[in-house]
């Protein structure tokens, strides 16, 4: 079961996989947490801040993927989450739906991610 801060920080509760696995996970949470404890990723994705900054990061590479150069279904990807709220457009990256994917695929906070990535569009 999830604390009550824990579950004020947006988080849910595990899958059922491995224990080595799941432990890995939940330190990794934690460090998210830790990182930045004011606010949901998922209500900071909804912010007026995020939405300006994803436009102007796309206008400023021209509306195509970083990696693959399509000019569809264009997402703004997060290299890290260390300067959340002040943002540079160097921490940050265009992609198309599939390189996005292909970025958070080794991700262990897949569950997570897989949200943000709905959110980020
Ligand atoms: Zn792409
Ligand atoms: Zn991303």
């Amino acid at each position: 079961m999830l604390s009550e801060r824990d579950r004020r920080l947006g988080m849910r509760p595990m899958p059922k996989r491995g224990k080595k696995r799941r432990n890995r996970e939940r330190r990794k949470q934690q460090a998210f947490a830790r990182e930045h404890p004011w606010i949901p990723y998922g209500e900071y994705l909804l912010s007026n801040w995020w939405k300006s900054k994803r436009k102007q990061k796309l206008a400023s590479i021209g509306f195509r993927c970083e990696n693959c150069h399509a000019v569809k279904n264009l997402h703004v990807h997060h290299l890290h989450y260390r300067t959340l709220w002040r943002e540079k457009d160097s921490d940050l990256q265009v992609l198309c739906t599939s390189c996005h994917q292909g970025k958070h695929e080794l991700d262990i906070q897949m569950n997570r991610h897989l949200r943000a990535i709905a959110l980020e569009v």
